[in-house]
């Protein structure tokens, strides 16, 4: 039925998953397939990197990096900017390619592509803003700078749910930095990475810049030689809290980088004031959008106790009318969980929270038709069960309520995640109040803005669980940069620091 499309993409039956600095290569064994999620029909097949490829393509990288380092940071923006043109040409096979390979509607996965482009054109800029700074040295004729070097080849994890956008948060500010980038994507997600390196590696190949991005598909053992290996001096890893956990241990053990961008257990607060319409249009697409697969997700809602029922009443009845169905399909807004273990997720994070109180108003089925399809849930909710606390990625969204600010505070940030967090309000002091070191401890806060759907603009990440990272825009770039203090003597004498003598003669 896709054929078409495959082909337009350099898409065949068996396709290689190793890209870049080696050309495009077969790789070996295994041979992975991802599943169409709506149908059940597998795609395309990806030879997956052997060890040896892995090792043979860092290798390069490595060596890419000091000659991409040297390359003067403008001109690496130029190719990014080529890199953006070929993307543009092909948004919309892109997109329905992220849409065949995790489910996502037509407009999110042409909206994960559009991402791409805006990291593109981001990064074009960037590379002409790396700034450093000049600060006041206390000896005479003295000058101090900082500047900012590349780091080194670099390795990128991502996980199914964003299968190219965040690569190239990533690896397109990365690459303006003047590093390398080995890409390992999710091993559910390998068609829409090959896709990308296959139309990547040809503006790299045209403007003689072969090495700079790299793929390598693969599981769990390439992602931990990855991680363990003292040639990626950054890893930037995205997915599950238990993930990032090792990620962190291994990486940490080398005494690496590791830039982490996990799980969320996001909450949007009702205030009384708020304005409903607005609140419930924004907490569907939070909750429901992707559905519910989303780091940014909204998991938990608190509500006034005043606007409680109303609330859930209303939900309720836009839950009823959600056109769940073929992801391709105009006017389907909720498309497949991305597996059976995904459903299974969820009918046992339903079943954990009704035997913990809590109350199911609204869906949880499995929906009668081949692919992985549920109807988005409404759980009647208190934020002392355990389930709660839980990422469970699916559209579940439990719903409590609150009398005292303060205390819908306390729940939203009565969690281990720390990703995104909303209020709906239009009470000035408790917008301010959310807003203020005791209010919301997450990474991203937003004011009548539901939790997803982030501009690349701004620095993306979370706190506590969530790991601390940050990619995409604002000064996120210092990740993937080393940082060099700089002292220049343009005097005849050796004065030191803090007044310290150290008085020497040569007779
Ligand atoms: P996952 O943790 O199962 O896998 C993510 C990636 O990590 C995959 O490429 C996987 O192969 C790799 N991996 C797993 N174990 C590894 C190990 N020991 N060493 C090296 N690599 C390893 O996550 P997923 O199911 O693909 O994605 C969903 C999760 O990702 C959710 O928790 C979601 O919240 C999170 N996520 C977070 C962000 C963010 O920016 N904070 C964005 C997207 C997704």
């Amino acid at each position: 039925m896709f054929e078409d499309l495959f082909r337009s993409l350099g898409l065949g039956e068996l396709n290689h998953g190793v890209a870049g600095a080696l050309g495009d290569q077969a790789g070996g064994e295994p041979v992975i397939r991802s599943i169409n999620p709506a149908t059940e029909e597998p795609l395309p097949a990806v030879r997956c990197a052997s060890l040896e490829d892995y090792d043979r393509v860092v290798e390069r990288a490595a060596a890419a990096f000091t000659r991409w380092r040297m390359t003067p940071a403008p001109r690496r923006g130029e190719v990014v900017r080529l890199i953006g043109e070929v993307l543009r040409a092909k948004k919309k096979e892109l997109g329905l390619l992220v849409t065949l390979e995790t489910g996502k509607i037509r407009s999110e996965g042409e909206g994960e592509v559009q991402e791409m482009i805006d990291m593109c054109d981001f990064a074009v800029g960037l590379s002409r803003q790396l700034h450093g700074l000049t600060i006041a040295s206390e000896r005479p004729l003295h000058r101090m700078i900082e500047q900012w070097q590349p780091l080194g080849p670099i390795g990128v994890i991502s996980a199914f749910n964003f299968p190219v956008a965040v690569w190239a948060w990533n690896a397109m500010i990365a690459a303006v930095c003047g590093d390398t980038i080995v890409w390992k994507p999710s091993p559910r997600t390998p068609l829409t990475a090959v896709a990308i390196a296959g139309i990547v590696q040809s503006v790299m190949r045209e403007n003689d810049c072969e090495g700079v991005f790299n793929l390598v598909v693969g599981g769990l053992d390439l992602g931990e030689r990855m991680i363990a290996d003292p040639r990626l001096p950054l890893i930037s890893a995205t997915g599950s809290c238990a993930m990032g956990r090792r990620v962190a241990e291994v990486v940490g053990r080398r005494l690496g980088r590791a830039l982490l961008e996990l799980g969320g257990n996001n909450a949007i607060i009702i205030a009384a004031s708020a304005s409903i319409e607005l609140a419930i249009r924004a907490t569907t697409f939070a909750a429901v959008g992707t559905a519910g697969q989303r780091c940014t997700t909204a998991r938990r809602l608190i509500v006034h106790e005043s606007l409680h029922d109303q609330v859930l009443d209303r939900l309720a009845a836009v839950y009823k009318r959600l056109p769940i169905g073929d992801p391709w399909d105009a006017g389907t807004l909720v498309g497949p969980l991305i597996g059976e273990q995904a459903v299974q997720a969820m009918q046992a994070a339903l079943a954990a929270a009704k035997s913990q109180g809590g109350e199911v108003v609204h869906g949880g089925e499995r929906l009668d038709r081949p692919g992985y399809f549920v109807t988005p849930a409404l759980v009647k909710a208190r934020p002392d069960m355990p389930i709660v606390g839980v990422e469970t990625f699916a559209p579940i969204l439990f719903v409590m309520t609150y009398s005292d600010f303060d205390h819908a505070i306390a729940i939203q940030n009565g969690v281990e995640q720390g990703l995104t967090s909303a209020i709906f309000t239009n009470d000035l002091r408790e917008a301010e109040r959310f807003l203020a070191a005791s209010g919301s401890d997450c990474g991203i806060a937003n004011v009548n803005i539901g939790t997803s759907g982030a501009e690349i603009g701004g620095a993306f990440g979370g706190e506590k669980s969530t790991g601390g990272g940050r990619e995409a825009g604002s000064d996120s770039w210092k990740a993937y940069m080393r940082r060099q203090t700089c002292t220049i003597n343009h005097g005849d004498q050796p004065p030191l620091a803090q007044g310290v003598r150290f008085d020497v003669s040569e007779t």
